[in-house]
């Protein structure tokens, strides 16, 4: 299993420099709260330990699945797009900002006024309510 998410990674993983893909996507509510959680994890394993980079993806991609699966959420986050992520915070298109609220850290982009910026958790869309999703996937 692993070495298929690797093969997946890897054969379309994005030459550097050349992104074909906007961030537009990991702005959005629910997408925002799985790129942040992959993130968090992605940023823990990437300080505590000496692998690859590639390594440090497919590991932090395993265990985000495993958080989604363990709470019964679809895992929305492909892991295509969770090595696009690395690379859009490789690249300074995309960072990590602290809430406000919770403390926690998501994924926005790099000019967000860490002082006004409140998650898509603590402030969700009106529409969006208080779901499953929403309030499962908390982040500590
Ligand atoms: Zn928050």
């Amino acid at each position: 299993r692993l070495l298929r998410l690797y093969k997946e990674v890897s054969g379309k993983s994005p030459s550097k420099g050349q992104l074909p893909f906007s961030t537009d996507w990991f702005m959005t509510w629910q997408p925002n709260i799985h790129a942040s959680l992959f993130l968090n994890i992605h940023e823990y394993l990437n300080k505590s330990s000496e692998i690859d980079e590639i390594d440090v993806v497919i590991k932090a991609y395993q265990l985000y699945l495993e958080q989604t699966q363990s709470q019964g959420l679809e895992p929305l986050l492909s892991v295509t797009r969770a090595w696009r992520l690395v690379k859009f915070i490789d690249n300074g298109m995309l960072c990590l900002t602290k809430c406000n609220k919770c403390g926690g850290s998501y994924v926005t982009h790099p000019h967000e006024i860490a002082r006004h910026f409140t998650c898509g958790l603590c402030n969700p869309p009106a529409r969006a309510g208080k779901g499953k999703a929403a309030g499962a996937l908390h982040m500590h």
